[in-house]
């Protein structure tokens, strides 16, 4: 008799959905068929039909339209997306303070602002923060008020369509692999460098959450035992090094220095050290500043260092990386991938991981987000 075994699979990304959203009550495993949905979408669509491949399934869903939303600290950024990627129309608000009421109107708002002009299918919220494994219930937001929300079970009574919690981070990686500079490699680490860093993965073709739902928290990795001190409350983090604060902060102590190669910064700021950020050495070190560009030298090397430390962990065969201190382009990666070289475990026997700039700019969040909204709500019809 013949051994049994299982069809060998694609990578295909239903892990992941499954992770993010199976039934309710149940934990997460391998989805081999739809499953139940309590609240059907309102309108249309078309189920996975049995023997469709996952990315077969993506293409007969060209049709379907998905909206994003990517809630931040300041501002709450929506468009509508297509199965490509494409966003088609879009909208913003400020960020309605820290009341999960409030802000639960203000995404409703932009659903019904949005869904004027097209059938929409579902909608995906991406946030910084942690969602459970079962993808309905913030666990913690560190910009907003949400301690163990129920936010997906809200919200899909308020729009009547499916509703997809995810991370940011996580939705900027799934963006990236799908659609951006992440195509075509299923073992991806994205990182995303703003006031701290943000990380995620996407592994043969499903982001990788870990046993909690947590992962990716690289910013936290302590690279300076007693450095500085972190918000987490611990020191020598890893964004204390390689974020666009800690270029700022840099770049404010040598101002406060005064010495000679500090003069266009200090003048560019008119002499109050103190306003100098991230972004105004990053504008500086494009224009030619000397100064500046040592300053995103030094991050850029902090940057490859902690690359390095990933690498030896995670094994991935690109980083991606993403978010506001990209604008500084090779100034910021070219040192870093020096310092990723010389850093790496076994380095000269091994084949090294790339690093590149993210593809999709500060969207990357609301298009993945979007886009795993619209396939995971046509899994489960
Ligand atoms: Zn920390």
């Amino acid at each position: 008799m013949l051994a049994r075994h299982p069809p060998a699979r694609e990578a295909t990304g239903l892990e992941w959905l499954t992770m993010y959203a199976p039934p309710p009550g149940e934990q997460a495993g391998p989805l081999r068929r739809p499953v139940p949905w309590r609240q059907r979408p309102a309108r249309g669509g078309a189920r996975m039909r049995h023997g469709e491949s996952f990315r077969e399934h993506l293409r007969l869903g060209r049709r379907g339209l998905a909206i994003g939303i990517d809630i931040g600290g300041t501002k709450v950024a929506a468009g509508v997306v297509d199965a490509e990627g494409r966003i088609l129309s879009e909208a913003r608000r400020s960020t309605p303070g820290t009341d999960p009421r409030a802000v639960e109107s203000v995404i409703v708002e932009l659903v019904e602002e949005l869904g004027r002009g097209h059938r929409i299918w579902s909608v995906g919220i991406g946030a910084a923060g942690w969602m459970d494994l079962d993808g309905g219930t913030v666990l913690f937001s560190p910009h907003l008020a949400w301690r163990n929300e129920p936010l997906r079970d809200n919200l899909q009574k308020l729009l009547r369509r499916p509703v997809l919690l995810a991370n940011d981070a996580d939705a900027a990686a799934w963006a990236e692999w799908r659609f951006g500079a992440g195509q075509g490699e299923d073992r991806l680490v994205c990182i995303t460098l703003g006031t701290g860093i943000g990380g995620a993965m996407v592994m043969d073709g499903r982001v990788e959450r870990g046993r909690f739902g947590v992962a990716g928290e690289f910013g936290h990795q302590i690279i300076m035992p007693g450095g500085h001190r972190c918000e987490c409350g611990n020191r020598g983090c890893w964004e204390q090094y390689a974020s666009g604060n800690a270029l700022g902060r840099e770049a404010r102590i040598l101002a406060r220095a005064n010495g000679p190669v500090a003069q266009e910064l200090l003048a560019a700021v008119g002499g109050h050290s103190e306003t100098i950020t991230g972004a105004v050495v990053t504008e500086l070190a494009l224009a030619g500043d000397a100064a500046s560009r040592e300053l995103l030298d030094e991050v850029g090397e902090w940057l490859g260092l902690g690359l390095a430390n990933l690498a030896a962990a995670l094994d991935p065969g690109l980083f991606v990386i993403g978010g506001g201190l990209c604008s500084a382009g090779d100034l910021l990666v070219e040192p870093a991938r020096k310092a990723f070289a010389r850093n790496l475990t076994g380095r000269g026997f091994r084949p090294a991981a790339g690093i590149e700039l993210a593809a999709l700019g500060p969207n990357a969040g609301l298009i993945g987000a979007a886009d795993l909204s619209r396939v995971s709500s046509r899994l489960r019809g």
